[in-house]
């Protein structure tokens, strides 16, 4: 689903100059000519989003025009077959949007954000065998160090018309939250995730739910060994599966220092020089888009040595 990006951003270079609008201010252009600023975005969550995320699909597109963001799709969240209706919600509000603009064509797409989670409560979940609230799926009684699995397959994705999907570890599938632990069974996700044949993009890494019961395992980046990290940037190579550069959740956000947010962005850029495809996402869960803050991710990504006009993905 990937493709090389320089005759993109050249296309990109010749709608600045043909909109000639506020956006053409707004960007950085390099010597080459190639826009030196964030133009995709490959995680939004709209209000139909199952965890509380606002934002009406018409504002969506309306504020990523002011935005400058060119291409970009939208990725309400699949945790089990209990999310489907979202989806459907989504995937309508989705083609009421691209209706009433035919300028959308091309370039606003539909996706989802699919959950690492085990088979045990993907089968429960689709057989109506549980109690209570499954929103979030059934966060206790799978075997320990479940297999991790989507609840997606390429029949759905097809039926559905489903253009990326964005692959999250939120949960652990363990019960020793021991930080050893815990940084196991979250790379063994990753695995999982990076060669999973429908998963485009692996999102969030080293994301850990704020005010969770167990301490942060990813405090420090360094915390998790190096060969986890060359074994994760192979399986992305291998499988052709892009490394999200995440922005409300890690970039943008408190809960993760600027130590952490820059060797994240260092193992980003090293993943890029390796010839993985870096995606953009802002992960916005927001009653407005412009609740984001492009130009301060822009700047922090550039200064890492990130190449923003170089293999990043875009469908
Ligand atoms: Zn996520
Ligand atoms: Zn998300």
């Amino acid at each position: 689903m990937t493709v090389p990006h320089n005759d993109h951003f050249l296309r990109e270079v010749d709608r600045i100059d043909i909109r000639s609008n506020e956006g053409f201010a707004r960007r950085i252009l390099s010597k080459e000519g190639f826009a030196k600023q964030i133009l995709s975005d490959w995680h939004i969550h709209t209000e139909r989003s199952c965890d509380g995320a606002c934002l009406e699909m018409r504002d969506l597109v309306r504020e990523a025009s002011r935005l400058s963001i060119t291409d970009f799709g939208v990725t309400d969240h699949l945790h089990t077959s209990y999310n489907l209706p979202d989806i459907e919600k989504s995937k309508a509000d989705y083609l009421t949007a691209v209706a009433a603009d035919p300028g959308l064509a091309g370039r606003f797409h539909f996706g989802i954000e699919v959950s690492s989670v085990s088979q045990w409560e993907i089968d429960k979940v689709l057989k109506g065998d549980y109690k209570g609230d499954v929103t979030y799926g059934l966060r206790s009684g799978w075997p320990d160090g479940a297999l991790p699995a989507i609840a997606l397959d390429a029949g759905y994705i097809a039926g559905m018309g489903i253009e990326f999907v964005v692959g999250g570890v939120h949960w652990p599938l363990t019960y020793d939250l021991s930080v050893d632990s815990l940084i196991k069974d979250y790379h063994r996700q990753y695995m999982f995730l990076a060669r999973h044949a429908n998963v485009d993009i692996l999102a969030h890494y080293l994301w850990w739910l704020p005010r969770s019961d167990a301490a942060n395992p990813f405090e420090e980046f360094g915390g998790v060994p190096d060969y986890m990290k060359t074994e994760l940037a192979e399986a992305l190579l291998d499988n052709g599966c892009a490394f999200e550069l995440n922005l409300e959740a890690m970039l943008l956000s408190d809960y993760v220092t600027e130590k952490f947010k820059r060797e994240y962005l260092e193992y980003a850029a090293q993943l890029q020089s390796q010839g993985v495809t870096l995606a953009i996402g802002s992960d916005c869960h927001d009653k407005h888009y412009t609740a984001i803050d492009f130009e301060k991710s822009s700047r922090m990504i550039e200064e890492s040595g990130v190449d923003l006009t170089k293999n990043i993905f875009i469908l």
